[in-house]
């Protein structure tokens, strides 16, 4: 069913209210829907018997009891609850178009920023954008720059300062959405980086380097820290003995995994040695610099746990075959295999997780984030997990949706991106995982059409997919 603007514009005119964002044309028609009878959860309180007017992919109303514009089609969905679209701050594989996109659309995930960017990404944002494919917003990144070493194949090395704003320049110019920068940066490039970035009107967002503390690179106007990366070093009473002991360690280019898996240890070790007072004056500054913690805690706790733990999850019936092989594999370099590495890594990943709440407790940012393409991390799937795991930490179910959701809150005039879900997720987080139905670009996906795209992943999985070129944080 269809309204005409005219008839549009007439309704909300005797609601009080205007839209300047409906289709010029006085008789282009709008297709208008309803939401009616749900509680909506967003970022500015939780609204009960609500009615949400869509027209066409726009929010025109919100309100009590609305009389409907003629020819609206009413999605009956009293007693459910309704909350704006996911995002997943972190994720890779974005090119398996198939696979990635509809597993988080089915899961209510509407936006997602893709951290190694490459031009068929970016190709692919602008046909989501025209509506030439069904999928959820792109932010995408550059790709990974890294250097002079690196511990990912793949990563775009530079040497010097100079190259590091080369890199900045070309990665605008190729179209990305952020700089991504890696673990192996000095305070030079990554300064020049930070530079070039605000002269380029460009944000940049990644690991922190190992050989920058975070708070320095927070102050260069890093965005987003991944992976919990630098934070124990940050807030440990050791961390200028344990940085020295990071400085010294021999780097064979051969094998410079070892290398980064050397690091970890020590922040494993200034996690044992951890003082709240350092803590809180990282958290002011990161807070003042408006940088944002994004820590992939369900992949972080994969490469914490066992190496088959998680080998059996059932979700693996959607991962494309090759993930099998390249995810064990990937999980023999990391995974805890004696009692003593087992312990210690699940001690470790603890103390992380209340690193994240303290900081968010003092008022840092903490974005969702899975790292999805990693080991056992699922598109979509995983942010119901990483919520889950936010909660575990000790932020409320209302803050980690808020974390989930980039503090959205539902307005007239908003593109559609909403979830609705059979149960209340500030009563207990695990009901976002109730999904109903989704509502992304003002499509409607209802179950019985969630399942069908479901179906249809089961099966493209099973086809051949060259393995990717690119995976990994
Ligand atoms: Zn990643």
């Amino acid at each position: 069913m269809t309204t005409t603007r005219r008839e549009v514009l007439g309704w909300l005119a005797g609601l009080g209210a205007a839209a300047s964002f409906l289709p010029r044309e006085a008789n282009a028609y709008t297709r208008v829907t309803a939401l009616r009878g749900a509680t909506l959860v967003d970022s500015s309180g939780v609204r009960p018997n609500t009615t949400i007017v869509l027209a066409d992919d726009k929010v025109l109303a919100i309100g009590h009891d609305l009389p409907l514009p003629r020819g609206s089609t009413v999605l009956d969905v009293a007693g459910k609850f309704v909350i704006p679209g996911l995002w997943d701050m972190h994720v890779h594989g974005a090119f398996l178009d198939r696979i990635t996109l509809p597993l988080c659309l089915v899961n209510g995930v509407t936006g997602i920023r893709e951290m190694w960017g490459f031009p068929p990404i970016y190709e692919l944002r602008e046909r989501i954008e025209r509506g030439e494919v069904l999928g959820p917003r792109l932010v995408v990144g550059s790709s990974i720059i890294d250097g002079p070493h690196s511990t990912l194949p793949g990563a775009l090395i530079v040497n010097t300062p100079d190259e590091g704003r080369q890199a900045v320049r070309d990665a605008k110019t190729q179209g990305a959405d952020f700089v991504k920068v890696y673990s192996y940066l000095d305070l030079a490039t990554l300064t020049a980086i930070a530079d070039e970035c605000a002269r380029q009107a460009i944000t940049f967002a990644g690991h922190c380097s190992n050989h920058v503390p975070l708070g320095d690179a927070s102050d260069l106007g890093q965005r987003t820290f991944e992976h919990m990366y630098g934070l124990s070093l940050a807030t440990s009473t050791r961390e200028t003995q344990l940085r020295q002991a990071i400085a010294d360690l021999p780097l064979d280019p051969a094998n410079s995994f070892a290398w980064f898996k050397r690091v970890l240890e020590f922040e494993r070790q200034a996690a044992l040695t951890h003082s709240s007072p350092k803590a809180v004056r990282l958290a002011k500054r990161l807070q003042r610099n408006n940088s944002a913690l994004c820590p992939t805690m369900v992949a972080m706790r994969v490469y914490a746990s066992p190496a088959d733990r998680f080998a059996n999850d059932p979700r693996m019936k959607y991962m494309p075959v090759f993930y099998r092989d390249l995810w064990r594999d990937q999980l023999t370099n990391w995974a805890p295999v004696t009692q003593q590495e087992i312990r210690q890594q699940a001690e470790f990943f603890r103390r992380r997780q209340e690193q994240v709440a303290e900081m968010h407790d003092h008022g840092v940012e903490v974005l969702v984030g899975t790292d999805a393409g990693n080991p056992y991390s699922f598109s979509g799937f995983s942010v119901h997990d990483e919520l889950e795991l936010l909660v575990e930490a000790g932020l409320s179910p209302k803050a980690a949706l808020k974390s989930a959701t980039r503090n959205a809150s539902v307005r007239p005039g908003d593109a559609v991106n909403l979830v609705v879900l059979d149960g209340n997720p500030l009563k207990d987080i695990r009901n976002t995982q109730r999904v109903h139905t989704v509502l992304a670009r003002g499509k409607v996906l209802g179950p019985a059409e969630r399942q069908k795209m479901l179906a249809d992943v089961e099966k493209a999985a099973q086809e051949p997919f060259p393995a990717p070129q690119q995976t990994c944080c």
